[in-house]
């Protein structure tokens, strides 16, 4: 644990968001950062994800910003120094009614335009192609090979590592209490370990971020909801593609070791903090997954975990500069996303810190304003 008294920049929150963004800044020769961390690095919504990096998304927001990571998660070795397992299986999106077959038709026309590489498949073909999914029900799927996954631990230390061997100081276990304002202006930031002068703060601060945010007195309309997932014991290589269905409400993949991660949504959920696991999670995925998946009839689960999904209004991350108090960013309200867009993010924060306006990547769509003129929702979302 390092921490000075002042710093230049202050990013709350050690998780996949505030790494990257530490990162980029110390890349492009801004080294005057701390990352604060309540707990350890990775220990938020990024270490208890699936890993899954998906480019097919309904909002072209998404989809660009998914784009340009994946172009840094090819490059990640060169760019940053670790091995993350990054493996491009491609994602299959099992589209289970007309009303999805219409949709990942209209979204795949919207995602080609933007350069991707993505197809339809029809049943049969998706069947011959998978010939160890029983999809018995499908209508058809979406099939981008370039999708993937990668470790989220691997990835968070990764950029933490690089950061810190350019300079920048890490504070785990170091929880921002307040956020001091003078004259419209951030002054610092108050800690349970001492006060922190700062130029510019960010708030990555994940399913904490609407609180993060009151520290400032902005309102983010963000909440926070468990998700539950859970890891089995490895198996020789069988899935390529992180598979997905929002009808069927799961999504699965197979790690580079071999083990099987997967993971549903709760329609139940109340917004909080609790990331509590439950029996019924696990009895309604024993029940479901292996009729789609048959190798895991005999599979066994070796740990189970819950996190926290940081929803936004419209499913869309609040990426954005305070119009209130000018040196306060946030990147929040990722909604099951943010691991898969942080390259993109971080280093787009990065720049708007350093030259006073994101270049790699086109933000004015996920302003914190847009929810005042009415909003069009992120749909594939599970
Ligand atoms: C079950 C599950 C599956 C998911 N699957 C995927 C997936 O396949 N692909 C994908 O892209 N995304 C997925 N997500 C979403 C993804 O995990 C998040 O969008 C992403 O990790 C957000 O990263 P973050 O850095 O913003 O937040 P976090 O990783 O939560 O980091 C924020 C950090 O801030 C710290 N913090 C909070 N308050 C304070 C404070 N006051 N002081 C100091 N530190 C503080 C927290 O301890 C935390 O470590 C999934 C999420 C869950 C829960």
């Amino acid at each position: 644990m390092v921490m000075r008294s002042k710093y230049k920049v202050v990013i709350i929150g050690g998780g996949i968001v505030g790494t990257a963004t530490a990162f980029y800044l110390a890349k492009s020769g801004l080294n005057d950062v701390v990352v604060i961390e309540k707990e350890y690095l990775s220990s938020g919504s990024t270490g208890r994800c699936g890993g899954g990096i998906r480019q097919q998304w309904s909002e072209k927001s998404n989809v660009r910003l998914a784009i340009r990571s994946v172009k840094h998660f090819k490059e990640f070795q060169k760019e940053v120094g670790f091995d993350i397992e990054y493996f491009q299986g491609g994602y299959l999106l099992l589209a289970y009614t007309d009303e999805e077959v219409s949709l990942f038709e209209k979204n795949t026309k919207m995602q080609r335009e933007e350069g991707l590489d993505v197809l339809m498949l029809s049943a049969k073909e998706t069947a011959k192609r998978f010939p160890l999914i029983d999809l018995k029900g499908i209508k058809a799927a979406a099939y981008c090979p370039s999708d993937g996954h990668a470790n989220p631990h691997l990835t968070t230390f990764a950029y933490a590592h690089a950061a810190k061997a350019m300079g920048v100081d890490f504070s785990t276990h170091t929880t921002a209490l307040r956020i001091l304002t003078q004259n419209e202006r951030i002054t610092g930031v108050v800690t349970d370990r001492g006060k922190i002068e700062a130029e510019i703060v960010v708030n990555a601060a994940g399913g904490y971020s609407r609180e993060v945010g009151a520290m400032a007195g902005i309102d983010l309309p963000t909440e926070s909801y468990k998700h539950q997932i859970f890891v089995t014991e490895p198996l020789e290589h069988m899935l390529d593609p992180l598979v997905i269905s929002f009808e069927n409400n799961f999504y699965i993949r197979q790690t580079k070791s071999g083990n099987f991660i997967m993971g549903q949504g709760s329609k139940d959920e109340l917004p909080g903090h609790n990331i509590e696991p439950t029996w019924t999670f696990i009895s309604e995925m024993a029940k479901k997954m292996p009729g789609i998946f048959p190798f895991l009839r005999n599979v066994r689960v070796l740990r189970h975990w819950a996190g926290l999904y940081n929803m936004s209004p419209d499913a869309r991350p609040i990426i954005d500069r305070s119009k209130d108090l000018e040196n306060f960013f946030y990147a929040v309200g990722f909604s099951g996303h943010g691991f898969m867009l942080a390259p993109a993010v971080g280093e787009a924060v990065a720049e708007w810190i350093i030259y006073g306006e994101p270049r790699s990547a086109d933000l004015s769509d996920l302003s914190l304003e847009r929810f005042e003129h009415g909003i069009t929702k992120e749909r594939n979302v599970v």
